[in-house]
């Protein structure tokens, strides 16, 4: 025994006599049907989206797993901000001897961070991307810095800002 497929029709008015009521207003008559668990709904409990009128439920049910999907998206920013940074940091304090070396290195290496999560990100980037490979950058090139405070602390500022600027230029 299986279950009828209601995917088949989005929004159908219904000629026939058959009235339905809203699964959450049993009292309002409508015509209209939710495309994804097919029950009856009111205009108020509609939702349109791209792929059809939608009830409230299955709205939301798809946008939590849209934000698992970004949470995932966020861990993995975090991890890979913090090991590029790493070792950005260590290769930038190896240099301490000359300060240029990290004013022309750190932005280019925030700009590298950046780029990596701005592409592995594309589809679903999250609001807080761009914070998140931030505190990353910061937080991957802290337990370097007593080696070398200058150069790191040069570093955190132009690495930082080119990372998070990445995000926010669009570019
Ligand atoms: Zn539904
Ligand atoms: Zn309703």
């Amino acid at each position: 025994m299986t279950l009828p497929d209601r995917v088949e029709d989005p929004v159908q008015p219904n000629d026939e006599a058959d009235i339905l009521f809203c699964t959450v207003h049993p009292t309002v008559e409508t015509m209209l049907r939710c495309n994804r668990c097919g029950r009856p709904m009111c205009a108020k409990c509609a939702i349109r989206t791209p792929v059809g009128y939608r009830c409230k439920e299955c709205v939301r049910e798809q946008q939590d797993r849209f934000f698992d999907a970004q949470m995932l998206d966020y861990f993995m920013a975090i991890g890979i901000s913090l090991v590029m940074s790493f070792f950005a940091a260590v290769i930038i304090a190896r240099f301490s001897f000359f300060f240029l070396i990290p004013i022309f290195l750190s932005p280019a290496a925030g700009t590298a961070i950046g780029s990596v999560i701005w592409s592995m990100t594309k589809k679903r980037r999250g609001r807080y991307t761009a914070y998140v490979v931030g505190a990353g950058v910061v937080m991957g090139a802290l337990p370097v810095l007593p080696a070398s405070p200058l150069m790191v602390g040069i570093y955190l500022v132009l690495a930082t800002g080119a990372a998070v600027a990445r995000f926010r230029l669009n570019l």
